[in-house]
């Protein structure tokens, strides 16, 4: 159901044609009257993400913006920018993070998507970052994305608000909301979440799989046992 607040504003939604922010996106078309997407490019190893997020806007007749941020890539070594580079398939030992971090990510995307929105007269972004799955990614945390929002507003003497629909869900429950959204099929098989860019159900085997696919199978059983 539309919030009586939101139904006439519009919404910038950070859309990568990932799980997580198609769920968003949806969740987002529910919200408000109108919806424009942003995706950046930062030369990640898996194009056909961008690939998945232009057919899925496509698809809905969604106002789609594709920004180069390939300076990230020049930032910061990472393993999904960097083709030479193995992507961990768990968190390595003496370290706290998986070298598929992009250190700032985060903050760097909504900044970039605050501008854009401004410049349109919005004042609503829409994230599809998430404190539960928590994976020592810093800047997913609700207490940077609150930070963020006082920062953006004094920056740009503007009322941003940043909406964090999954903030406080597990995969499981962010399936759950694809599902009461009307969008499990779209959200199963047309987003890209591998980090061996393998469309829909993916390779299977690298972290980004394995939690996908764990939250499924516990989203099927909650389902069934209802
Ligand atoms: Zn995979």
């Amino acid at each position: 159901m539309k919030s009586e607040l939101l139904k006439n504003e519009r919404a910038v939604v950070v859309f990568s044609g990932g799980q997580d922010s198609t769920t968003c996106l949806f969740w987002a078309m529910r919200q408000f009257a109108e919806v424009v997407a942003v995706t950046f490019d930062y030369g990640q190893r898996h194009k056909r993400e961008i690939e998945c997020a232009k057919a899925i806007t496509a698809e809905y007749g969604i106002e789609h913006h594709v920004l180069d941020m390939s300076l990230l890539g020049q930032l910061t070594v990472n393993s999904l920018t960097r083709p030479d580079m193995d992507v961990d398939e768990a968190i390595p030992d003496g370290s706290t993070t998986p070298n598929s971090l992009v250190e700032g990510r985060n903050m760097l995307f909504l900044t970039f998507a605050a501008v854009l929105a401004k410049g349109k007269g919005i004042r609503h972004l829409v994230t599809g970052v998430c404190e539960t799955d928590f994976s020592g990614y810093p800047d997913c945390r609700d207490v940077f994305i609150k930070s963020l929002g006082v920062t953006l507003n004094l920056a740009m003497d503007y009322s941003f608000v940043i909406h964090t629909p999954l903030m406080w869900l597990d995969k499981s429950e962010t399936w759950a909301m694809a599902d009461q959204l009307g969008h499990l099929e779209d959200v199963r098989t047309k987003t890209l979440t591998c980090y061996n860019g393998i469309p829909g159900d993916g390779c299977g085997h690298c972290p980004a799989c394995s939690l996908r696919r764990r939250g499924y199978e516990q989203f099927l059983q909650s389902r069934s046992s209802k």
